[in-house]
């Protein structure tokens, strides 16, 4: 026997089931002539393992950075073992333990090595729609329980055929243990439905729909977490009928295309974009348009940006296979009703899209948890979400440190709840919404399904401030029930929180917190979203705000940028001349009933939102006056940012606010002189980059504070994050922006979930 003999017990977690691991563990062991064995528990998975110290140390290197591609790796802990002889090395069956949880691999786009299957006539998986491999896959979207096994998932029902089960036993395959495996004998089928007739079947259903689409009708596509819209988006009639079944005014539909050369066409792609696409998550990514795309502007009418994907499931590889004849482009929208939720169950799916589509391809694989495309910008080499979804969730972001059991509701609209564990906290995927019954109980599911899945009891609720929020009423009432403590944190307080988390800031450090958002209601009551804070987890002071002003009728203004733009004016002691656009917009009726409704302060919140100051400087200079959806003038005030322009307007700072009155004064005069829409909103953009620059001087001298938190919804807008960012670290302040959670509110969640462990651990 050799004297460096040795043994090792290794204990993994992390993604580590469900992706391959186990036969990448005996296959290594093996190659190293080592003997023991691998299984999983509750927890990851356990490994015992004797040789010599050499291989040993490789086989521990090989773990760490060899690894399937899916699995995830949070902690590696090994202690020392009595050698013992064995002959071989085994995979033994799972050990389970009582409440002991694991985390889940998100959904994930098809592998290079079942591409080529898809495609190779040789391959008895030869176009099998749903072909898949421990590496890709299906996995969230499909779970329904704990441990990921198969009878736990909606595959449950699907009996392997010999061929497929001897893949799924044989340690040494690639579809070991792969749980969704299947093949065209055993597995999920296609069906194409017309009128409620089926009309093709299998490979007959994806000539069908190809021919569906290829004629300018609106298909139905049941993918992986849920159902599409698709139609050719170089079929302007088509894309238009869309729009106007779907009641989606002007909110960009996203595409597909089968590569990167066909996007290529239509978009800049720059290489960390490239990377993005084709990464295992394959979301959506805004890319800057050509300037001689032909696509039609109806697909993102005012929009210099067009989210593009590449197929991510190969059902999208064969619907999309490139022909001639066939669309380059398909829009590939959510499958629903404006504002509600996707559909994903097949019965309602025909119910509530009967009135769009005008066929259906289907399978026969259940859908668990519905789970929208991801959508993601480039900034600064990596992705910046503008959406987590698809890909993403339920991956958890690493905290710091170990907190409580507690549940984070979010906010109201793009809704994603928090579910915290360990030092896990389990950010949803993206709700939507949180405005009809159907988008609540997609929540309540939702929330109850991640609890299960993560074994996880929360021991306190915690939500936005706002009284009239459906999430603040879900878990005012939850807590009343279950006799929980309930926590309510300030909207902004949760953002600044949540780009500390993204960034995993230390607690007991403060930072400059520039808030910026379109609406979040304030410990006075007021609507609040101009916010400089300073501060962190447990505790932040409103250091400055933007100066307040009214938001004549409320949240519908929010439709209304010429009103708020007029509002402004109005405290600006600015007249309404009528050579303004907001003034041309309204009649002279509703122009008498606005300065009455001012003058009087009838139903006129008090606001200090950035996002409305976006609103009314779009409104001044003629870009849109009433918008359709939340963020519309804001985000074509940016498309139209001139990017040589270096001249900036100034706000001024006070004591405690923001004054905006010169700038309007500034904007009309120039205005007047003919400067054009892109020179005023380059202006206006600059001035506010300076902006951020003063106010974080100004605490600088205070507190000799220099790192600064950027988020809240404004926070999307590209311009004004690479202005600021520049500026402020070209003076030497730090800058923390969201990497893992959007800026906006879907990242609110996890904020909420940060301010209560902070204020658990001061009590
Ligand atoms: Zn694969
Ligand atoms: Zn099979
Ligand atoms: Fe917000």
């Amino acid at each position: 026997m050799n004297t460096n003999a040795a043994g090792i017990k290794i204990n993994v977690s992390g993604i580590v089931q469900g992706v391959g691991f186990r036969p990448f563990v005996y296959a290594t062991a093996t190659r190293l002539h080592l003997t023991g064995s691998v299984w999983n528990t509750s927890k990851g998975v356990e490994i015992e393992i004797f040789g010599n110290l050499h291989d040993l140390d490789q086989f521990l290197i090989d773990l760490k950075e060899k690894h399937p591609v899916l699995a995830r790796i949070d902690q590696i802990e090994s202690s020392a073992i009595p050698f013992q002889i064995l002959t071989d090395f085994s995979i033994k069956s799972s050990q389970a333990e009582e409440g002991q949880f694991l985390p889940v691999s998100p959904d994930m786009s098809i592998c290079p090595d079942c591409l080529k299957e898809l495609f190779d006539p040789k391959n008895r998986r030869y176009r099998y729609p749903f072909i898949n491999c421990t590496n890709c896959g299906p996995r969230f979207s499909i779970i329904k329980n704990i441990p990921y096994d198969r009878p736990l998932t909606t595959m449950a029902d699907f009996k392997l055929c010999p061929a497929c089960q001897a893949e799924y036993d044989n340690p040494l395959d690639r579809r070991f243990h792969a749980q969704p495996v299947a093949c065209a004998e055993c597995g999920p089928r296609l069906q194409f439905i017309n009128q409620g007739q089926i009309i093709g079947k299998y490979e007959g259903a994806l000539t069908t729909a190809r021919k569906f689409i290829e004629d300018g009708k609106i298909v139905a596509i049941k993918g992986l977490g849920g159902y599409h819209l698709a139609c050719n988006a170089s079929n302007e009639e088509a894309v238009q009928s869309l729009r106007s079944r779907k009641k989606r005014s002007d909110r960009p539909f996203a595409l597909m295309s089968y590569n990167l050369e066909t996007i290529k066409k239509f978009c800049h792609i720059t290489d960390e974009e490239a990377a993005i696409l084709q990464s295992p998550q394959h979301p959506i990514a805004l890319l800057t348009k050509r300037e001689d795309c032909s696509l039609p502007e109806a697909l993102a009418p005012n929009q210099n940006h067009l989210g593009f994907m590449i197929p991510y499931t190969p059902l999208h590889y064969l619907l999309l296979e490139l022909d001639e004849g066939f669309p380059e482009v398909l829009v590939m929208t959510s499958g629903n009703m404006s504002d509600e939720p996707i559909a994903y169950e097949d019965e309602d799916a025909r119910v509530r899209m009967a009135e769009i589509a005008d066929g259906f391809l289907v399978h026969n694989r259940p859908i668990q948890m519905r789970v929208d495309d991801s959508v993601v910008r480039v900034v600064e080499q990596q992705p910046y979400f503008l959406r987590r979804s698809r890909g993403y969730a339920p991956d958890p972001i690493i905290l710091n440190d170990e907190i409580p059991q507690m549940l984070a509701c979010g906010a109201e609209l793009k809704n994603t709840f928090c579910l915290s564990r360990s030092h896990y906290a389990f950010l949803s995927h993206h709700i939507g919404d949180l405005e009809n019954y159907e988008t609540l109980s997609s929540f309540e599911n939702g929330i109850l399904h991640f609890q299960n899945l993560f074994r996880i009891k929360p021991l306190k609720i915690v939500v936005d401030l706002h009284p009239e929020y459906l999430s603040t009423k879900y878990a005012v009432d939850r807590a009343c029930k279950e006799q929980l403590p309930l926590l309510q944190v300030q909207h902004h307080h949760a953002h600044l929180a949540a780009c500390l988390a993204d960034n995993h800031w230390v607690s007991g450090q403060d930072v400059i917190g520039l808030i910026f958002d379109g609406t979040g209601y304030g410990t006075d009551g007021k609507i609040w979203g101009g916010e400089v804070l300073v501060g962190e987890y447990s505790s932040v002071k409103r250091r400055f705000h933007l100066a307040e002003t009214m938001l004549p009728g409320g949240d519908s203004a929010i439709r209304n940028p010429s009103k708020i733009a007029l509002s402004n004016l109005y405290s600006a002691d600015l007249p309404w001349t009528e050579d303004l656009p907001p003034v041309q917009a309204l009649s002279e009726q509703e122009l008498a009933i606005l300065k009455t409704q001012l003058e009087n302060r009838l139903n006129c919140p008090i606001t200090t939102s950035m996002g409305r100051l976006f609103d009314a400087v779009a409104s001044l200079v003629g870009i849109r006056q009433i918008a359709t959806y939340e963020g519309q003038a804001a985000i074509e005030l940016e498309n139209v940012c001139d990017p040589q322009e270096e001249n900036a307007y100034k706000f001024t700072l006070n004591t405690d606010n923001i004054e905006t009155a010169e700038v309007f004064d500034h904007i009309l005069l120039n205005l007047r002189m003919g400067i054009s829409k892109s020179t005023i909103s380059a202006r206006f953009h600059n001035g506010l980059a300076n902006l951020c620059l003063d106010i974080c001087k100004t605490i600088q001298k205070e507190s000799g504070l220099q790192t600064v938190a950027l988020s809240g919804g404004v926070w999307q807008n590209i311009t004004l994050l690479t202005k600021t960012t520049t500026l402020l670290r070209n003076q030497g302040f730090s800058v923390l922006q969201h990497h893992q959670v959007p800026a906006n509110d879907g990242g609110i969640a996890l904020g909420q979930l940060m301010v209560a462990a902070a204020a658990k651990e001061s009590n």
